[in-house]
C-alpha cells in the first residue's frame, strides 16, 4: 500500500445538505484524475471552534466555509488575506501543519472571473455600477468591482442603513441611491448586479422598473436558483449582455481547489451540468 497522503477537504455549514460544493470538486478531482476526496459536514456554531482544531489533525488541507460560520472563522485564523478582512468573511480556508489556519474570501473573485468568462466584452471602466442589495454577498461583490476598476459603484438596498454601511466601509466611489429610485440607478449603469435573494426560487419577484434597459449594459444576477431570474430574462428581452449567478458559485471554488489538491481547475459547460444534476 502507498504511504502517500491522500489530499482530504471539504465544507463545514449548517445546514449543508444543500451544499453543490461537493458536487463541483468532486467532478474536477474525476476529471483531473486526481487522488482527494471533498466532504460535506454538518459543524453547529458551538462546535465551530473545536472542528477547526480537529481538522488539520485528521489530514485536511484546507476547507470551504459557509453560513453561518463565514464571520466567525475570521476571529480564530492566524492570518486573514485583506480581500477576506474587507468583506468581513471567509469562505476558504487553508490549514497549516502546525494547524493554524489562514482564511480568505474568493466569492469577490468568482463574482469577477464570471463575468469575465461569460461577458468577454465586460470592461470595468465603461461606466457606473449599479448594485441591488447590500447583504454578505454584496459586500464582496461590492469589494471585487471597486478592485476590477469599477469607476463608480451604486447601491440601492431595501434597508438604507446597511447601503450606507457599506459606502462608510469602501469609501467615496460607493454612492448610496434609495431603493425607490432603484429603476433609474438601474438605467443609468454600464454593469447591473442583483445581489438580493429576490428572484429566487421561493422568493418574491425583484419589483425594481426595468424598462429602461439597454443593450450596451451587463446584466448580471448572483442569484442561480433559477438560473434565468426575471431580472435577467428582462435584460436578455432588451438585449443586454446577460450572465447567470451559477459561474460565480463555481469560479469562487478554483482557488481553494488549486491550494488543497494542487492543480488549477477549469470551469466548463461539464461543470456547469455537474452542479446542476
Ligand atoms: P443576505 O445577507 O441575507 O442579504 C439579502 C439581501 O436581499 C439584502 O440586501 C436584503 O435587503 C435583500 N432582500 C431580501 N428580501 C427582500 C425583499 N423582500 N425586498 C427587498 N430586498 C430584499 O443574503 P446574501 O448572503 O447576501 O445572499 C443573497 C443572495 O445571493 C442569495 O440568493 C444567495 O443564494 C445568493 N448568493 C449567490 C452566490 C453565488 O455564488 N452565485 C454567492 C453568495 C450568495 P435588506 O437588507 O433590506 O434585508
Amino acid at each position: 500500500m502507498s504511504s502517500e497522503k491522500i489530499p482530504l477537504a471539504g465544507v463545514i455549514g449548517c445546514p449543508i445538505g444543500h451544499s453543490r460544493s461537493p458536487q463541483v470538486h468532486g467532478y474536477w478531482l474525476k476529471e483531473l484524475g486526481l487522488p482527494g476526496h471533498y466532504i460535506p459536514m454538518e459543524v453547529r456554531p458551538e462546535d465551530l471552534e473545536e472542528a477547526l482544531r480537529t481538522l488539520p489533525k485528521l489530514g485536511f488541507a484546507g476547507i470551504n466555509v459557509t453560513l453561518p460560520h463565514k464571520e466567525a472563522v475570521l476571529e480564530l485564523a492566524s492570518h486573514v488575506t485583506d480581500r477576506a478582512s474587507l468583506i468581513g468573511a471567509a469562505n476558504t480556508l487553508i490549514f497549516r501543519e502546525d494547524g493554524s489556519f489562514h482564511a480568505d474570501n474568493t466569492d469577490g473573485y468568482g463574482f469577477i472571473e464570471n463575468l469575465r468568462q461569460n461577458a468577454p466584452g465586460w470592461e470595468a471602466a465603461a461606466g457606473p455600477a449599479a448594485v441591488l442589495g447590500a447583504g454578505g454577498a454584496a459586500r464582496a461583490v461590492v469589494v471585487a468591482l471597486l478592485d476590477a476598476g469599477v469607476p463608480e459603484v451604486q447601491i440601492a438596498n431595501r434597508t438604507k442603513l446597511r447601503a450606507e454601511r457599506l459606502q462608510q466601509d469602501f469609501g467615496n466611489r460607493v454612492k448610496v441611491v434609495e431603493w425607490v429610485h432603484a429603476g433609474r440607478m438601474v438605467t443609468e449603469a454600464a454593469t447591473v448586479v442583483n445581489t438580493t435573494s429576490l428572484g429566487m426560487l421561493g422568493k418574491p419577484d425583484l419589483k425594481v422598473n426595468l424598462d429602461g434597459l439597454r443593450p450596451e449594459q451587463v446584466v448580471t444576477d448572483i442569484v442561480y436558483n433559477p438560473l434565468t431570474t426575471p431580472l435577467l430574462r428582462a435584460a436578455g428581452e432588451a438585449g443586454c449582455t446577460v450572465v447567470d449567478g451559477l459561474g460565480m458559485l463555481l469560479h469562487q471554488a478554483v482557488p481553494g481547489f488549486e491550494r488543497w489538491f494542487g492543480a488549477k481547475p477549469e470551469v466548463t459547460p461539464g461543470l456547469r451540468a455537474a452542479a446542476l444534476a
